[in-house]
């Protein structure tokens, strides 16, 4: 076992104890952080620059939080007001936490177990490790918000029978207080053959002709089935088309496609339109028409062949 899978292992342990006795849907990131004896405050600030001024010798600081390790350890997150004050949270202010927030506390409880369990401090922003010590404080985060008990708890809830789909995964996120892509990334680590896709519909430039692309912004996927990864472009007018064509009213948010004829397989595509995609960077598109969340699944939900997952975009690709 290396070390970076000992420490892996080690903090999804750790994520599995912590959020052992909660009882409701949501983990309180506020009560778990007191537990572990950490202060949680809340910085609001007046305006962008207020953000950088605040620098702390001893803190690990990254975007909406930082940790300072003092005598008492404090998780200080930072959020934009017409105010600039602090705030000592307590436990009952956890309604107030936006989901980002309550992520951040759970990143910022990785940095803090690795240094207390580890005396491992945060790698320097730049450095070598910086993006995979990230990743694995994101990792046990999303462990600790969404316990792989409550993804459990949610597909007995849906019975054998049904194909669990991303209409599904938008319900059980706001129960579960976290975004889309956090429940979705928990959600594929106990189902198998599932994968989720936060796709942009508009045109690009390729090969220096304009043509319809399709963006991916975040992907997540259970091992065996193959799906397009994040910041992947899909230049498939098939898949574009259905996905744009069909109407994503007010009142149909989801919509699906069974593959099965088309392509003699067991294959479901299905999609929601997000009517908020102010907040993403797109890299290629010129002009954005859509933003869609989609999953792909099989439907059989046991025994799925993963060769046939592993070919599915290609087969898709040939309908071209
Ligand atoms: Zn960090």
């Amino acid at each position: 076992m290396t070390e970076a899978s000992q420490l892996a292992f080690s903090l999804s342990k750790r994520a599995e104890d912590l959020s052992g006795g909660v009882v409701g849907d949501a983990v309180p990131m506020l009560q778990i952080a007191s537990e572990l004896g950490i202060e949680v405050m809340l910085q609001t600030y007046r305006d962008r620059r207020g953000k950088s001024n605040e620098q702390h010798p001893e803190s690990h600081r990254v975007g909406d939080a930082a940790l300072i390790y003092s005598q008492v350890p404090k998780i200080k997150l930072f959020r934009s007001s017409v105010h600039s004050e602090e705030y000592l949270l307590s436990n009952f202010d956890e309604e107030y936490l936006t989901y980002r927030e309550r992520f951040s506390i759970a990143h910022e409880i990785a940095h803090w177990l690795c240094y207390v369990d580890h005396g491992i401090e945060p790698s320097r922003v730049g450095s070598k490790d910086y993006w995979k010590n990230e990743k694995l404080m994101d990792d046990f985060a999303g462990q600790l918000i969404v316990p792989s008990k409550v993804v459990q708890k949610r597909l007995r809830s849906l019975g054998s029978d049904v194909v669990p789909n991303i209409h599904h995964i938008f319900g059980w996120a706001i129960s579960s207080r976290v975004s889309v892509n956090v429940f979705a990334k928990q959600f594929v680590r106990v189902f198998d053959g599932i994968g989720f896709l936060l796709i942009f519909l508009g045109n690009g430039k390729h090969r220096g002709v304009t043509s319809k692309i399709i963006e991916v912004v975040y992907s997540t996927k259970s091992e065996n089935i193959d799906i397009p990864n994040s910041y992947s472009k899909i230049m498939n007018d098939r898949i574009f088309n259905i996905v744009s064509d069909t109407d994503v009213g007010k009142n149909i948010k989801l919509c699906g496609v069974n593959f099965r004829e088309k392509l003699g397989g067991d294959y479901f595509l299905s999609w929601r339109k997000q009517e908020d995609y102010r907040q993403y960077k797109t890299r290629y598109l010129d002009n954005i028409t859509g933003v869609f969340w989609t999953s792909w699944a099989a439907v059989k939900r046991i025994g799925n062949s993963s060769k046939e997952s592993n070919t599915l975009l290609d087969r898709m690709q040939t309908l071209e």
